[in-house]
């Protein structure tokens, strides 16, 4: 339980609704800011502005999963207001508390990093990426199907990077009947999608494995898919990039080259925010209970 935790929670989006319900059910007192608009009432929480005052008693900080702007902008759907953190805000935090944020920025980290406060971001941690890779993958699909006039099933794909996302991607279109081919640059990838009864190539030999494909997701965030790689994919092919902005595509030269492809960012909190809710929600209220046993010992 989080009896006796003060948290806050700053602007966000529906992702946010899943944190406050289970930080409340876990009997923390949560402190909404940024949420003016919000109709959904949520009992025994108050809604407040973002002052020192505000902050100055919490234990953790929820900020939503694009932590703040480069100028310490908080985005909140909830809100028409301006939010902006800042470095006398956050000196109004106990030193021990903690931020939680999806991805931060480097004026976030500095902020944290200036006040001496515990950042921690969501994204960054195994488990997380791993559930968020559920969601990622089931938009990309539905991106895949919108998108085109065939089926998955017994298409030709190609999934590039085969970590978190890669993986789970690739095991799912496989087990939807396509054939599935994964770019990769490590020899024991190579042997697990081998295992797995993926079709794996180094991406070193990614031109000549071009050739004959219906749907590319890309989920290595460098410039992968080159004009030399565009220029051997057919022009039926779409590309789905899936990597943190830019991508890893040369857009320019696919669309010059008439191949559709797409940047897809933020799938888990577009097809599916109460899944991605939960999954931040779970994982911010183990670390803080984690936290408050650690105290206790
Ligand atoms: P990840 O686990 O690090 O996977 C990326 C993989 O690409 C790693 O296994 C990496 O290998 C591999 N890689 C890097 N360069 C390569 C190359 N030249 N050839 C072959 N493989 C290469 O990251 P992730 O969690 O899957 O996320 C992947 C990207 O998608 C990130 O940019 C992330 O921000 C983004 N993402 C987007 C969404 C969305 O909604 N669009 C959702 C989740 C994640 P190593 O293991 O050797 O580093």
């Amino acid at each position: 339980m989080l009896t006796g935790m003060q948290i806050g929670i700053i602007g966000g989006d529906a992702r946010q609704l899943e944190v406050i319900q289970k930080c409340s059910e876990l009997d923390a007192t949560v402190v909404l800011i940024g949420f003016d608009n919000l109709q959904n009432g949520f009992s025994g929480i108050s809604k407040t502005e973002l002052t020192a005052e505000a902050l100055k008693d919490l234990d953790a900080v929820i900020l939503p999963a694009v932590g703040t702007d480069d100028q310490g902008r908080v985005d909140s759907l909830f809100s028409s207001q301006e939010m902006y953190l800042t470095e006398e805000l956050m000196a109004a935090l106990p030193k021990q508390a903690t931020v939680f944020t999806g991805m931060a920025k480097p004026y976030l980290r500095s902020l944290c990093a200036n006040a001496d406060i515990v950042l921690v971001e969501l994204l960054d941690r195994d488990d997380v990426a791993i559930y968020n890779s559920i969601p990622t993958a089931e938009g990309a699909i539905m991106m895949a199907i919108q998108n085109s006039d065939i089926t998955i099933h017994g298409s030709s794909c190609m999934v590039l990077g085969f970590g978190r996302t890669g993986f789970t991607l690739a095991r799912t279109l496989h087990g939807m009947g396509a054939h599935v081919k994964v770019g990769i640059h490590r020899p024991e990838y190579y042997a697990r999608a081998h295992e797995m009864g993926l079709s794996p190539f180094y991406t070193s030999e990614l031109i000549s494995h071009a050739s004959k494909t219906d749907f590319v997701f890309n989920t290595i965030p460098s410039l992968i898919i080159t004009p030399q790689v565009i220029a051997n994919l057919p022009h039926r092919a779409l590309i789905i990039d899936l990597a943190s902005k830019p991508g890893g595509t040369d857009f320019r030269f696919a669309e010059k080259r008439g191949v559709k492809a797409m940047l897809a960012p933020g799938l888990p909190g577009i097809v599916a925010p109460k899944t991605a809710g939960r999954i931040m929600a779970d994982t911010i209220t183990r670390i803080m209970m984690q936290q408050a046993k650690d105290k206790e010992e």
